[in-house]
């Protein structure tokens, strides 16, 4: 199966909000070659065509430019690790922008009376494995992708947490 959608460009003045808010770096172009690995799945089944990829680093740079993109009615697609099956991470509707993940990887805290992990949106499984180690705590989860696939949508997948 193969589904695209055509490119819609973000207006100038949002994609410069973008580039002011988490710096011109962290503002891939839907237009450039560096946008393609994000706009298809790891099957190569669902094909997007992204109007930018976002690279925030703080749950604040989140929060302000989700905030700009509710205010314009712009889509927007997070993306972990990009191992999911069902293209759930393309951004296939015309204007949406990919919120990619992979700068918030961190494990925060961890509360050993409750077991509760505190991490990052973007924290890979593997890495927080690694953290829950030095609580001899670890990650009920050891399958294929462990050392890509994210905490966050792990926790909506069924069949294996
Ligand atoms: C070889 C292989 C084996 C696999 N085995 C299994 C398996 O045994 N069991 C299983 O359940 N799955 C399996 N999967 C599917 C996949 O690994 C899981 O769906 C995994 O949880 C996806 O994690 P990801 O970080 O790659 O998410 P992505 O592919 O990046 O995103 C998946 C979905 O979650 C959303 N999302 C991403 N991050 C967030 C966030 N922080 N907040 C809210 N939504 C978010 C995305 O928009 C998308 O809809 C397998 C995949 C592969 C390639």
């Amino acid at each position: 199966m193969s589904t695209t959608s055509s490119a819609t460009a973000i207006d100038d003045a949002t994609l410069s909000f973008f580039r002011d808010t988490l710096g011109a770096g962290n503002v891939i172009s839907g237009a450039s070659a560096d946008a393609e690995r994000y706009n298809v799945d790891w099957l190569g089944n669902f094909h997007g065509n992204a109007g930018a990829v976002l690279r925030p680093k703080t749950t604040d740079e989140v929060a302000r430019v989700v905030a700009r993109c509710n205010e314009q009615g712009v889509g927007v697609v997070p993306l972990g690790g990009n191992t999911g099956l069902v293209g759930g991470g393309v951004a296939r509707h015309p204007g949406e922008v990919v919120l990619l993940l992979e700068r918030m990887r961190s494990a925060v805290s961890f509360d050993e009376e409750s077991a509760i992990l505190v991490c990052e949106a973007g924290c890979v499984l593997q890495e927080a494995d690694q953290y829950l180690k030095q609580f001899d705590f670890a990650m009920p989860v050891d399958l294929a992708c462990v050392a890509l696939r994210c905490v966050a949508p792990s926790l909506h997948c069924t069949t294996e947490l």
